[in-house]
């Protein structure tokens, strides 16, 4: 196999893919660089909305151009707004917080955490509830940034075609400002 042919890459993307297909694509001498563009065309017929696709960021969520933002936004619709603050910020939360709570989750019970010193918390889109992360951490600890990609240097430098809007502002963490602005 010399390129992944649009097909296969729809079967992988949506997890109906033959093992032997996954093994011979594991086995190309050099992945095919129209891979990506090809990614981002299933990507873009699979959802309802017309933004164009930059980046996936994980099931539900898409880093997505708006005008000229650089948005999140969720199969369903949703928007999350500036990709340069965490998204989870705009989730619907729930924490389990005690032991009790997080058993209910864990199988064996003995798995879980210990509530003295951890919790666990879920994140949901409040446009149609899909579960978007689940994060275990301290108490108190700030909601963690799962992913910020730097856009400008990944179109740039690794598949030789620059955004139109390049600019060093893109790859800066704007979720303190956001969160100091409040
Ligand atoms: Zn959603």
């Amino acid at each position: 196999m010399e390129v992944v042919d649009k097909g296969l890459l729809k079967q992988l993307v949506e997890g109906r893919i033959a093992d032997d297909d996954v093994d011979e694509m594991r086995r190309m001498a050099k992945k095919d660089h129209q891979r990506f563009w090809t990614y981002l065309d299933i990507l873009q017929e699979k959802v309802s909305w017309d933004n164009t696709i930059l980046m996936r960021l994980n099931d539900h969520l898409y880093i997505v151009m708006r005008g000229n933002e650089r948005i999140v936004k969720c199969d369903c619709g949703h928007e999350y707004g500036d990709y340069r603050v965490n998204w989870k910020l705009h989730t619907d939360i729930r924490t389990r917080d005690t032991q009790e709570s997080m058993e209910k989750v864990y199988y064996p019970t003995a798995a879980a955490p210990d509530a003295d010193w951890m919790e666990v918390r879920e994140f949901f889109c409040p446009g149609c509830s899909a579960q978007l992360a689940v994060e275990i951490v301290p108490p108190g600890y700030p909601l963690t940034f799962e992913a910020f990609p730097d856009l400008d240097r990944f179109y740039r430098e690794f598949m030789n075609k620059p955004l139109e809007d390049e600019s060093p502002d893109w790859f800066k963490d704007k979720t303190a400002d956001y969160l100091a602005a409040l």
